[in-house]
């Protein structure tokens, strides 16, 4: 938790530089540079902190100028097959021409998903919750030693 909180501005920032990037394609289409401006800042915020964008978000975005990817308007997407039949989404986008290409597979499932990646999250609140126990403990002995006259009482009656 303590983690999250510290980067928590850093996150809410590269929301709103990805929402600007896309508030300034849908006002002004040619706008691309702005755009990509808004994009690159949200990438470096992500590199000097070491933060994981969420796969949704840097699928949006180019590899190489790193400017937003809109189908139809800074980028083209194609369907690729193969010889062996394996379907591919290729996104290419339109300012410097990097393509990247997706694996069109319903049943894959990300690494952020899976169950062994939920592992180290849950770890955390459980040291969360040892941690918070172990005050517990100690306070009603804190509260019977400072006052031992009322514990009596109490314990009496
Ligand atoms: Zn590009």
């Amino acid at each position: 938790m303590a983690v999250q909180l510290k980067d928590k501005e850093a996150y809410q920032r590269m929301n709103y530089l990805y929402q600007a990037a896309h508030c300034v394609l849908s006002e002004n289409p040619n706008n691309v540079e702005l755009a990509r401006f808004y994009c690159f800042t949200q990438r470096t915020i992500a590199r000097r902190l070491v933060l994981r964008q969420d796969p949704s978000v840097k699928r949006t975005l180019c590899k190489k100028c790193s400017s937003l990817l809109i189908p139809g308007v800074t980028a083209t997407t194609r369907q690729r097959r193969k010889k062996n039949k394996t379907r591919f989404t290729v996104m290419r986008c339109l300012s410097c021409g990097q393509s990247k290409s997706l694996l069109n597979n319903p049943d894959y499932c990300l690494w952020v998903d899976r169950p062994e990646a939920q592992l180290e999250q849950q770890k955390q609140p459980d040291q969360g919750s040892s941690t918070k126990n172990q005050p517990k403990d100690t306070e009603p002995d804190k509260s019977q030693s400072s006052k031992p006259s009322a514990a009596q009482s109490s314990a009496s009656t």
